[in-house]
This record gives structure tokens, C-alpha cells and sequence, in this order.
């Protein structure tokens, strides 16, 4: 019985069904479905609270959020960043025609090495797009340094963070701007959803306008934007889930501490390092699987978990750099760290609702890959 249940690798928070109506009750009073209503509005306020950012805007995903970030920023030239991520921060730059420069990432954390970053520097270089990579916090004191130095803009692709903190500050008060996703998949959800977390009040408006097709006012269109805005039941969807994410992230805590119990100081796994300072949110188990040492590839446990239904992640895997959307215009050996995590990471079901037990179950079939 057990045995057949299947295990996908996320499944999303929702909150009651009695919750959700009653949140979206006024809508089919006022008619307003979209264009930044009433609880769009609740929620860009409840969210600026509970990140504590000075500026907040929503978007319909977290990809539009960065991508509409890169062109508010009016940047030209090259923008150093990571291959070892999710499509959509690599997309955001070349749909920007800006040119992608990837540089390599730390082995520990997985995120861009700030050591790595100043031989890629050119008179092209116009910003940094770094990614909080599984929610370890990038080197912002390394990065935000070389910055400074070279005049760059940083933007933060912090998709994996939210709720988190560091030394008690909000994970989306770095850099120029910081930019999240609601997406299911996320620690929080508002079924599709992102925002822009910044300081400069300028940005604000421009990138209002630019979700909105760049409309200026009923007469003036003032900039090529997008559609991009986040809609009303998305906004509710949000507002409900919001109530709830702390319980979620302590649920999630408790998946990580028996993952841990099972794995920890288990010979060629490497697990997630713990960020001194850092209030993690949990959002993903991933394991680095070093064949040599563990006497099975990561390969091998994804096919043995398959195999008993359980839906482990190669995430990030390929690199975006190794994209045939790119058709070898990146060299992926350029970034060795990045290359070879990929080739050995598997993210290992992680989600508020699982069940130790099967947290147990999957742990053996994992330890089981090494007699
Ligand atoms: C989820 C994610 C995105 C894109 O967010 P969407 O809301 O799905 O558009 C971008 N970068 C990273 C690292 C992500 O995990």
C-alpha cells in the first residue's frame, strides 16, 4: 500500500476552500477582476510589512518581475550572473538583449563566487544578477563591494528566499533591487506571482508603467512594457496564504530536521550548509552526491526513487549556459563548480505537508543506492 503512494518533489500550500470564498466574496461585488484593485493593493501592503522592504511591486510572476527590473533599470552591455539556476534569470537578461556573462559559483552556498567575478569584468559590464540560490544567502558584502568598485547595478534574483533573514534583515533589502516569486511551486503562493522589492521611489512608478504596457496616463504611452500585472484572485490567493506561511516554513523545518537525522555526516553527501545569522525558509532538500565516496550517482538514486514514486528534482540541472536555446554560444566547462554540482545535485521532496514517515522511506531508498 505504502510502497505505491507516489511523492511528487513540491506540492503547493493552499489554504481552506471556506478561506479562499470568503477572500474573494467582494469581487463579485465590485467587478474588478485585474489592474491593481483592492486586494492587490492589500497585499502589496501586507507583503512590504511582512518582508520589511521600503518599496514593493507585484507582478504576475517572478520571471516578469526580474525581467521588467533589468529593462526599468535602462542597463546596456554585459550582466555578470550564474549559470547554475532556474531558466528564467538567464531568460530575463538575453530578452533584455543584454548579454549573459557566467561566472562560477561557490561550492558550499552555490552561489556566485564574488572571487569569480571581477576577471569577468569588461568596459561592457553594466550589472550583477546574482541568485539566492535554495535560499542560501549570496556573499552580499563580496559582491555588493566589487559593485561599487566598477559602478554596476546588482539585482537579486531571490526567488528561493522568501520570509527569510539575515542578522534580522529582510533577504529582499539587497542590492539595487531584490526580486521574488510567488509561484506554486514556492514557500509562498499566490497560484502565479512575483515582486521587485527596491528603495529608489523613482522605480516605483516606472515599474508600475511598464507592467501595464508603459501606459503613462489615459493619453500617453511612455515606455514598451508589458502585461504583467498581478490580478485580483491571485492577490486573494496571497492575502489567504500570507496568514499562513509561518506554519508552513516551521512544517517545512521539521522535513529538513529528519532529513538531517537520516543523511548528516553520511560519507560523499553533501547537504545544505547552514548560514549562521540566516532564518531559513526550507524551501528545498538538496543533496550533492559525490559517486566516488557514496558508491552510487545521482543518477542511479533519481532512477531508484522513480522507481518507488518518488519525483526527486535535477534542479539545477542542465546549466543554463548548456541551453540549446543558446545553440553553444556559452561554454558550460568555463564554470567547473557550477558544472559539476549539476551533474551530482538532487533535490529531494520538500514541501509543508510531508510526512516523516515518508521523509524515513525516502532517506533508506536513498542509503540503499550505496551497498
Ligand atoms: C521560480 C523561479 C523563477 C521564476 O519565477 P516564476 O514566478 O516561476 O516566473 C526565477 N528564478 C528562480 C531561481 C526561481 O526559482
Amino acid at each position: 500500500m505504502h510502497d505505491t503512494k507516489q511523492i511528487q518533489v513540491t506540492r503547493s500550500s493552499m489554504p481552506d476552500f471556506e478561506e479562499y470564498m470568503e477572500e474573494i466574496r467582494p469581487i463579485w461585488e465590485s467587478h474588478w477582476l485585474t489592474n491593481m484593485g483592492p486586494k492587490h493593493r492589500a497585499l502589496q501592503e501586507a507583503l512590504l510589512e511582512y518582508l520589511g522592504v521600503e518599496q514593493l511591486e507585484l507582478f504576475t510572476n517572478g520571471h516578469m518581475a526580474i525581467e521588467l527590473t533589468l529593462q526599468a533599470l535602462e542597463l546596456e552591455g554585459e550582466v555578470l550572473t550564474t549559470p547554475f539556476t532556474f531558466a528564467s534569470t538567464t531568460h530575463a537578461i538575453v530578452r533584455n538583449r543584454l548579454d549573459p556573462v557566467f561566472c562560477d559559483i561557490d561550492p558550499v552556498t552555490f552561489t556566485l563566487d564574488p572571487g569569480k567575478l571581477e576577471e569577468r569584468i569588461t568596459d561592457r559590464t553594466c550589472a550583477i544578477l546574482p541568485v539566492h540560490v535554495y535560499g542560501n544567502i549570496c556573499d552580499t558584502d563580496g559582491i555588493e563591494a566589487i559593485a561599487r568598485k566598477h559602478g554596476l547595478k546588482v539585482v537579486y534574483d531571490a526567488c528561493h528566499t522568501f520570509g527569510e533573514t539575515v542578522d534580522g534583515k529582510g533577504a529582499g533589502t539587497f542590492g539595487d533591487v531584490s526580486c521574488f516569486s510567488f509561484h506554486a511551486t514556492k514557500v509562498f503562493n499566490t497560484i502565479e506571482g512575483g515582486a521587485a522589492c527596491f528603495r529608489e521611489e523613482r522605480l516605483a512608478k516606472k515599474l508600475y508603467e511598464l507592467k501595464d504596457f508603459g501606459i503613462h496616463g489615459p493619453e500617453e504611452v511612455s515606455a514598451v512594457g508589458a502585461n504583467a500585472k498581478m490580478n485580483e484572485f491571485c492577490a486573494a490567493m496571497g492575502l489567504c496564504n500570507l496568514r499562513h506561511v509561518d506554519r508552513e516554513i516551521e512544517k517545512r523545518k521539521r522535513a529538513d530536521e529528519r532529513y538531517r537525522s537520516h543523511l548528516e555526516g553520511i560519507p560523499g553527501l553533501q547537504l545544505n550548509a547552514v548560514q549562521p545569522g540566516v532564518r531559513s525558509n526550507y524551501g528545498y532538500f538538496p543533496v550533492i552526491f559525490d559517486p566516488e565516496v557514496f558508491g552510487a550517482d545521482r543518477d542511479q538514486v533519481f532512477e531508484a526513487l522513480a522507481e518507488q514514486g518518488i519525483m526527486a528534482r535535477k534542479y539545477f540541472y542542465p546549466l543554463t549556459s548548456a541551453f540549446s536555446a543558446f545553440s553553444g554560444k556559452y561554454d558550460p566547462a568555463e564554470t567547473p563548480v557550477a558544472l559539476e554540482v549539476s551533474r551530482r545535485v538532487l533535490t529531494l521532496p520538500m514541501f509543508a505537508d510531508l510526512h516523516m514517515e515518508d521523509v524515513d522511506r525516502i532517506c533508506e531508498i536513498v542509503l540503499g543506492c550505496s551497498r
